[in-house]
Parts: C-alpha cells; sequence; structure tokens
C-alpha cells in the first residue's frame, strides 16, 4: 500500500480524494483549522462541472443562477448574461460545498489540520515527502493543491517566474454582505460592473440567492484597495442600486493570483492541483470547475494505472490541457488585454460597437439571426478606431495561436520534447514572441 500526501483541503484535493479508488492511504495536511475553511458566500459553478465529473450535487445549498447584467465603465449600457448560460450553472454555498466534499470522503482521509506544509523533501529529483515544520512525512505521491499562492512551487519549478506573481497579477478585493430591503430585493437586477469608476478590475452588487443580502464585490489589480478606491465605487453602487442598505452583515478581503498557467505542472511522484497550478480570472467564475475537473483528470490517471512516475503523471497533464488547459491559456492572453485596456476604450466598445441586435443575439434573448447589414455597419464603425481594431483583432488571433501551442504538448513524455514545448510555450505566454 502506497501512501499519498494532499497540501490543501480546497476544492482540488478533495476531489481527487472523493475520486481516487486505490486503497492507498492518504493523509492531507491543512493549514487553517476545520472551521475556519470556505468562504461565508455563495459562487458560481456550471452544472457540467459536477456532471462530468460523477461528484454528487450537495444536497443543500444549491440555488439557481440568475441574470447577471455585465455594465460598462460609464454605466452606459448593460449586457445581459446569456441564457443559456444561466440555465447551465448554479450559485453554491461555498462552505456547504466543502462540507459536502468532507462527508464524501471522511471515511478514506486523515485530516490534520492546522498544519502547513513549509517545504518538499526530495532525492535524487524526486519528490519524496513534506515538511510540517520540522516534520518531515515521507510520501510516494504528494499532491499540491494549496491554492493560487502556492509556495511550494519554489521546490519543484525550475523558473523562476513561475514562482510569485507579478505585481500585475495580484486582485484584491473586498466582498461585503449589506442587509437588502426586503421590499425592493425582488426587483434587483444584478450587476458586473468593468472598471466601474474608472477603476482597473471588476465590482459588482448582486443579491444573495435567499434574497436577504446584498453581495458587494469591489477589486482593483496590481495595488491593494485603498479607503478612497472603495468608496467611489461603493458609493455609486449605493446610487444605482435601491435594494442595498448600509448595514454590514460582514466584511472580508482576500486576494487572487490571476498568473499564467504552469506549463509543467507533474513531476516524479508530485503533482499540482487546481489553482496551484494556474489561476483563472473570476469573470467567467470557473475556479472551482477546474479544480474538481483536475482533481478528477488526475484519481482517472491513477485508477487506470497505479504508477507515480513522472511519465504516467504526465497523462493527467496532457488530459488537462485537452479538456480545459487549452482554454485557460487563450483566456490568459485575453483577460492581459482587457486588464490592460483604458475604461474609455471600454466604453466605445459598449456604446458604439455592441448595439441592441447584438445583445439580444448574444444574450439569447433573439432567436433572430444577426442581421449582416448590423455587422457590415459594426465593420464601418470599427474602420473608426484604426488604433483599437488591429490590437482587438490581435488579441483574438494571439489567444487562439496559445490555445494552439498549448494543444501541441507531447502526448507522451519525452524529455527532449518536452522541453521544447515548454519553452516555446512560456515564451509565448510570457514574452509575448
Ligand atoms: C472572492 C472570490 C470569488 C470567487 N468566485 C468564484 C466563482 O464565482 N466561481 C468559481 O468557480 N470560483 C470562484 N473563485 C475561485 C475559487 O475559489 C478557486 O478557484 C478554487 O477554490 C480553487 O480550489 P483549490 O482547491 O485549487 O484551492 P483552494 O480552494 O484555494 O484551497 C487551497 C487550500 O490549501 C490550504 N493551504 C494553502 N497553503 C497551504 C500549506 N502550505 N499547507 C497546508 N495547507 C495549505 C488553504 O488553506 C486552502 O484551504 C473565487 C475566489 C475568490 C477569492
Amino acid at each position: 500500500m502506497a501512501k499519498i500526501i494532499i497540501i490543501g483541503a480546497g476544492i482540488g484535493g478533495l476531489a481527487f480524494a472523493y475520486k481516487y479508488q486505490g486503497t492507498d492511504e492518504i493523509c492531507l495536511f491543512e493549514q487553517a483549522a476545520r472551521n475556519k475553511l470556505g468562504f461565508p458566500w455563495c459562487d458560481s459553478v456550471k452544472a457540467e462541472a459536477f456532471k462530468d465529473t460523477e461528484i454528487p450535487l450537495p444536497g443543500k445549498g444549491v440555488y439557481k443562477k440568475k441574470y447577471i447584467h455585465m455594465y460598462s465603465p460609464s454605466c452606459t449600457v448593460n449586457i445581459p448574461q446569456r441564457k443559456k448560460t444561466v440555465k447551465k450553472g448554479y450559485e453554491i454555498d461555498r462552505v456547504a460545498l466543502l462540507d459536502h466534499l468532507f462527508e464524501l470522503v471522511k471515511d478514506k482521509v486523515t485530516f490534520c489540520f492546522e498544519s502547513k506544509v513549509t517545504g518538499l523533501a526530495k532525492s535524487n529529483g524526486k519528490v519524496t515527502g513534506v515538511y510540517v515544520g520540522s516534520a518531515l512525512y515521507e510520501a510516494d505521491l504528494v499532491i499540491d493543491a494549496s491554492g493560487a499562492f502556492s509556495k511550494l512551487r519554489y521546490f519543484v519549478c525550475e523558473d523562476s517566474a513561475d514562482f510569485e506573481p507579478n505585481a500585475d497579477e495580484i486582485l484584491y478585493c473586498e466582498r461585503t454582505l449589506y442587509k437588502a430591503d426586503e421590499n425592493i430585493v425582488k426587483d434587483h437586477l444584478d450587476a458586473v460592473y468593468i472598471k466601474h469608476k474608472g477603476g482597473t478590475a471588476l465590482s459588482w452588487c448582486r443579491s444573495t440567492p435567499d434574497l436577504e443580502q446584498m453581495d458587494v464585490f469591489v477589486s482593483s489589480i496590481g495595488a491593494p484597495l485603498t479607503p478612497s478606491y472603495v468608496q467611489a465605487e461603493e458609493e455609486d453602487m449605493f446610487d444605482r442600486n435601491a435594494a442595498l442598505s448600509k448595514t454590514v452583515i460582514q466584511k472580508r478581503c482576500e486576494r487572487l493570483a490571476l498568473r499564467s498557467p504552469l506549463s509543467q505542472f507533474v513531476y516524479d511522484s508530485f503533482a499540482f492541483v487546481g489553482d496551484s497550478a494556474y489561476m483563472t480570472n473570476p469573470v467567467n467564475g470557473c475556479g472551482i470547475e477546474n479544480a474538481m475537473r483536475a482533481g478528477a483528470i488526475l484519481a482517472d490517471v491513477l485508477n487506470k494505472k497505479h504508477d507515480f512516475s513522472l511519465e504516467n503523471l504526465w497523462n493527467y497533464q496532457v488530459k488537462f490541457m485537452y479538456s480545459v488547459g487549452s482554454n485557460l491559456v487563450a483566456l490568459d492572453v485575453f483577460k492581459r488585454w482587457v486588464y490592460n485596456v483604458v475604461p474609455e476604450d471600454i466604453d466605445w466598445l459598449f456604446d458604439t460597437m455592441i448595439g441592441a441586435e447584438i445583445v439580444a443575439f448574444f444574450s439569447g434573448s433573439s432567436k433572430k439571426p444577426l442581421n449582416p447589414k448590423v455587422l457590415l455597419d459594426k465593420i464601418l464603425i470599427a474602420h473608426e478606431r484604426k488604433d483599437l481594431a488591429p490590437q482587438m483583432f490581435k488579441v483574438v488571433s494571439r489567444a487562439a495561436q496559445a490555445k494552439t501551442y498549448a494543444l501541441l504538448i507531447p502526448a507522451k513524455y519525452e524529455p527532449k520534447l518536452v522541453d521544447l514545448w515548454k519553452t516555446r510555450y512560456n515564451d509565448f505566454l510570457r514574452k509575448g514572441e
């Protein structure tokens, strides 16, 4: 019987533990106390994540998704989310989701809470265990599922660019739950604002699924939030959202690392799962789904072949790249552009390029095909902004290219081929070559 150590009791680590069918001993180290885990709010998750991974949905804390209206920076235009996306999604209570995953794995995992893994033990390039302070715990396989700010990258990755996220890859956010005005909240339009009030990132004002609270999110990229930044955003939200009262139920600050996906997330006896290997953007809210998928794919590979060598673990990375990773790479290119584009340009895109027909078509509220004249008009309008149109075209083509590179991942672990692929992939993503 082998010993597997999982680092982190998040979605990815627990999804792996649930899907793994081997009879090995599984030990999970979590830095936090059991009652401090999870976020005290609901987050969006696609229904497919549960269907495809065959992880059962929690019995409680699962709600229907509501429409989100995406607002331009000056709030002159808003686009409702696509009907199809809304139908296929849930809002899930994060604490209930974790409780459910714990319940599913409780008989097969030994949990060590308040045990922070501080390092990896290695011998001849192979990971042989973890350190919790000065105590060494040996293992045949170590899975790093410790989230977006994993410090364990230092012990295995060769490229220093992979260690810490750059300043412009950190999203600082504050999420506050306010009491909702019960007389108005039913008619409230859930709003997501892009670069609201000249901000650098996203913010939102949504009602919680039970309609008792308003969920207000403010974020900035590259620099911590300042009181004046938060105040400017919130003042405008109070003006626009009548259901928002000033009674604070709770407030919590978090950070997210929006860094590029690693080019290699498996080594001998070691694998990264979930946000420790990549981080996507909160706009499309697929962090939970991707962590579930990664855990399930890794388990599936090891269920087929009980072999913790780099060669076998590579099959996990290849499968992940095909099903999820290549899209994350394309998104990475796109999101960097969005973060850098000035609010005035986003306003121009919303105000002139996106009209009623386009909104109706993409949101699914009209089944009519787009009138070719509308499209022709848009091409002519795009021509007015000679700087922006080629920029957008370049981004779309770079995103497609990035996806193509990602999909060229060698199907088998051949060191020379893998090194060549990694170099080209990293040059493309990080240096833009
Ligand atoms: C404000 C906010 C809003 C979000 N909204 C959404 C959304 O709507 N939809 C969505 O899909 N995703 C959303 N996400 C992202 C989502 O939470 C993550 O993508 C997902 O939780 C990743 O799962 P994970 O298992 O990789 O890591 P995590 O869930 O981060 O779990 C990592 C665990 O490892 C532990 N840990 C860290 N270091 C160590 C160590 N050294 N030793 C031991 N334990 C350690 C941590 O305490 C933690 O419990 C949001 C995140 C935030 C912060």
